[in-house]
This record gives C-alpha cells, sequence and structure tokens, in this order.
C-alpha cells in the first residue's frame, strides 16, 4: 500500500496535506528524512520523499524506523532498490 496520509511543514511553519503528484513537482530531487519537513498521519514520524527516473515519486517510512506497524508503510520499503548508504552517498554529494 501507497502511503497517502502525508503532511509537508510549509514555510509558514503549519503542516499541510500533500500527494506524492504534488510533492513531485514542487520537489524534483526528493525530501530526505533528516530534514523533517514529512510526516506520516498514522504513526506521525518523519517520513521521506523519493523521487528517481525508473520509480514512481513515492513517500517513504525511514527504513530504520522503529514502528514497524504502521500500516500506511509503502510497498516499495522492502524492495527498494538502493543501499541506504548508497542513498546517504548520493545525497551528500548531488543534492547539496
Ligand atoms: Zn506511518
Amino acid at each position: 500500500m501507497a502511503l497517502t496520509n502525508v503532511v509537508i511543514r510549509r514555510a509558514d511553519g503549519k503542516w499541510y496535506n500533500i500527494s506524492a503528484e504534488q510533492a513531485a513537482r514542487e520537489f524534483p530531487f526528493g525530501i530526505s528524512v533528516t530534514e523533517k519537513r514529512l510526516k506520516c498521519r498514522k504513526c506521525n514520524h518523519y517520513i521521506s520523499f523519493v523521487n528517481s527516473k525508473n520509480k514512481k515519486p513515492h513517500f517513504k517510512h525511514s527504513r530504520g524506523d522503529f514502528d514497524k506497524k504502521c500500516d500506511e508503510r509503502s510497498e516499495y520499503d522492502e524492495n527498494y532498490f538502493l543501499p541506504k548508504e548508497l542513498n546517504i552517498i548520493l545525497k551528500n554529494y548531488c543534492f547539496k
């Protein structure tokens, strides 16, 4: 199941609903969980937004998230195509 109950913190400091399609237009390079801008409304954890050429844009719980019970966990979580370490390297070198 795709993650859909997602809110984003805007410049005014308030949280607003956002869809993956909307996020893809506004954040073509994605949003890291460390930015703390996106939250899952079901479990209230910070999440990330993934946008890549080969995949549908989607929101994603952190892999290290201790709460595995949230039923809004993305179907992409278990078979994500890049190891976490490589993601971090790419973020550090490409998105700064
Ligand atoms: Zn959640």
